[in-house]
């Protein structure tokens, strides 16, 4: 089986490529995920940004995050669609979202963070650890924690 995985935007004009597998998947429930998902939550993936390669223009909306860290969320400028973000709290790493796969069961979701802040119709999976907020030290504490 060869590793890696492959997305972009609607349009086509924004296009990845990743040489690795994810090595974090999570849902987040948190409000500026929600306010740019176009439903209760976004779905990230989390690789190295040297194994992450993008081809076409990417315009990035910067805001600082609960955590203190400002999140830039990459769109395509000519679709619009949300490819894929920067945390200045995780530098080297890109977090694309699941929406913009080629292959969306490429993503296979490990936990939940913000759950308190999931609308009551959109369901936190039941079957996976659920973080009421961030954990201390972001998604790669929380794949640890899990063990
Ligand atoms: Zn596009
Ligand atoms: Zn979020």
């Amino acid at each position: 089986m060869s590793s890696g995985f492959t997305g972009g935007c609607l349009c086509g004009a924004v296009r990845y490529a990743c040489e690795s597998d994810p090595q974090v998947v999570a849902h987040c429930h948190c409000v500026d995920c929600r306010k740019s998902s176009g439903t209760g939550h976004c779905t990230h993936l989390v690789v190295p940004e040297t194994a992450f390669r993008v081809t076409g223009e990417v315009r990035f909306y910067e805001r600082q995050a609960d955590s203190g860290n400002v999140v830039s969320r990459g769109f395509c400028p000519i679709c619009g669609s949300a490819v894929y973000s920067t945390n200045a709290g995780m530098p080297g790493m890109a977090f694309p979202r699941a929406s913009s796969l080629d292959d969306p069961e490429v993503a296979k979701p490990q936990f939940v963070v913000y759950a308190s802040r999931a609308p009551s119709w959109d369901t936190v999976d039941p079957s996976l650890p659920a973080y009421p907020e961030m954990l201390e030290g972001g998604p790669q504490r929380a794949l640890e924690e899990q063990g």
